[in-house]
């Protein structure tokens, strides 16, 4: 897509910490961290989100947990764990309309969420 910031950031035309790429995946350090590692995971071929799915583009899915692992491991995260988040949706959180997945982990992180709204 023309426009969209993330598939510059995966053809390089936008700079970024590359921790990650393979021939469909691309994945680099989130500009403003949640955590000591805050990856984003995205694919190469844009889709605005989940919710933008249909059976053949999810064929581009069938490694996914596998590369979330492959990272999750490089990052060290193994023995801490960590979170996957994917927000679909304006009124969820999503900002940028080309899928991603955070994968976030280092600290500590309570569940749920968002303790505030019990
Ligand atoms: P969302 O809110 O859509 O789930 O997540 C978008 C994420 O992209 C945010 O965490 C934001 O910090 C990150 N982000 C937005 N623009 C850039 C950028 O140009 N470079 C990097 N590395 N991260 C970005
Ligand atoms: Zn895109």
């Amino acid at each position: 897509m023309d426009d969209c910031i993330f598939c510059k950031i995966a053809n390089g035309e936008i700079p970024s910490t590359k921790v990650y790429e393979d021939e469909n995946w691309f994945a680099f350090r989130d500009i403003e961290p949640a955590a000591p590692v805050h990856v984003l995971l995205i694919p190469k071929k844009h889709v605005d989100n989940i919710l933008a799915f249909d059976e053949e583009y999810n064929k581009n899915f069938a490694d996914f947990f596998l590369v979330v692992k492959k990272i999750a491991e490089q990052e060290g995260l193994k023995e801490s764990g960590f979170r996957l988040v994917m927000n679909t949706g304006e009124k969820a959180g999503q900002s940028v309309f080309h899928f991603h997945a955070h994968i976030i982990g280092g600290k500590e992180m309570g569940w749920p969420p968002f303790p505030e709204d019990k």
